[in-house]
């Protein structure tokens, strides 16, 4: 496969001269978005509105430059996401609506409707093949998803609890699938506490959905209903006593497989477009009622055809950067005995693994890690 083309812009601006958005709208024009048949064409726009209570996430400004862009060149855009497994602020369409505007995506903000792409309760999916899938046969997608013309991925990159970070092929291939398609990537393994850690602090009961945490006040441990637990996997960042893991020890790397081939069907049979900004990078997933402080500093907009080529580069960009003090990466290396992983997203998640995401999806032609970045 040829090399990607991946463009970037820093995030310097002088003095008078172009605003962030504006340097977003150069990028995308430059990265080929006007190569796209958009003329009157539905044109999805898969962002993150954020969870309440967390501010990392992408500034609706950015969506309403893609948006500009989009209605330039005769698109009818949308911006959407789908439901969430877990109980918080996005779990079905009229909390994820109400979520959207009070983090400030409304129709005025962002120049375009907003759809939640797998509807009321989250089960309006439709069933897509996935070619070359070696885990998943048919992949369950947000039917306002697949019925768009073009799709367009605006994504938050920063780090992930379990992916080691949150980048573009997982605002795609988890962020697209419906509640059951959240469910079937993730149900590959189950919780498991470690009492001698568990301080009994319950904060961990408030992330699980199917009452499958279990407080045992005689012990003031914490326990896991094997029977409830569907592996969803979010109670693991919940815990600041590392006393949760997974049974299944390469959860993490099915997950991820899951997750490109999810990507794959997706993308597949219609013009996209990936743009990606390595901005407020948190250790933690938008998905979090609260963000930490980032991890690294920010580094700047990326766009490409190819949604690997674009996970590559920002992890590329990242690994390369420099940890930001008081944080959970820094903080992290301080520790004494502690072992340097020499991957900025490891050393601040141990458990996490991303690697083998991106490897999969390269294996199942999602895109090459093979990339030129051009400079805009
Ligand atoms: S968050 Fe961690 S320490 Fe607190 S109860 Fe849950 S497992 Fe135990
Ligand atoms: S992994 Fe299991 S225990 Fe943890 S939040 Fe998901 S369902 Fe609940």
């Amino acid at each position: 496969m040829e090399k990607a083309q991946v463009y970037f812009s820093d995030f310097r601006t002088k003095a008078f001269g172009d605003s962030m958005p504006t340097k977003l709208k150069k990028l995308i024009k430059a990265a080929g978005i006007g190569e796209i048949d958009l003329d009157g064409k539905f044109a999805a726009i898969k962002l993150h509105f954020g969870e309440l209570g967390n501010i990392s996430y992408l500034r609706p400004n950015y969506a309403r430059a893609v948006v500009d862009v989009v209605k330039e060149f005769g698109g009818k855009p949308f911006l959407t996401d789908c439901n969430t497994l877990y109980p918080g602020s996005r779990k079905n369409a009229l909390e994820h609506l109400e979520c959207a505007w009070e983090n400030g995506f409304t129709a005025l903000t962002a120049g375009c409707p907003i759809l939640i792409g797998d509807g009321l309760k989250g089960t309006d999916d439709v069933e897509v093949p996935v070619p070359g899938g070696e885990y998943i046969d048919k992949a369950l997608i947000g039917r306002a998803i697949m019925d768009a013309d073009v799709f367009i991925s605006l994504t938050h990159f920063k780090g992930h609890e379990m992916t080691g970070f949150g980048g573009t092929i997982k605002n795609i291939g988890m962020g697209c699938g419906s509640r059951a398609g959240k469910m079937h990537q993730h149900n590959n393994g189950q919780a498991t506490i470690h009492e001698d850690r568990c301080r009994g602090c319950r904060i961990c009961q408030r992330e699980c959905a199917n009452d499958a945490l279990v407080f045992d006040a005689a012990s003031r441990k914490m326990h896991v209903d094997l029977g409830k637990c569907v592996g969803c996997g979010r109670c693991l960042g919940s815990c600041n006593f590392d006393a949760i893991e997974f049974v299944n020890g390469n959860a993490v790397e099915i997950l991820n497989y899951r997750m490109a081939e999810y990507t794959k069907a997706v993308v597949t049979g219609r013009p996209q477009f990936h743009i990606s900004l390595v901005v407020d990078v948190s250790p933690n997933c938008d998905c979090h009622g609260e963000n930490d402080a980032p991890i690294l500093p920010n580094i700047g907009m990326f766009a490409s055809f190819d949604p690997l080529a674009l996970d590559q580069a920002c992890a590329d960009a990242c690994l390369a950067a420099t940890p930001l003090p008081n944080s959970q990466l820094s903080d992290n290396l301080l520790k004494p005995q502690f072992i340097d992983h020499h991957d900025h997203f490891v050393n601040s998640t141990p458990e996490s693994e991303w690697r083998s995401c991106l490897s999969h999806a390269e294996k199942i032609g999602l895109g090459t890690r093979e990339y030129d970045l051009i400079r805009v």
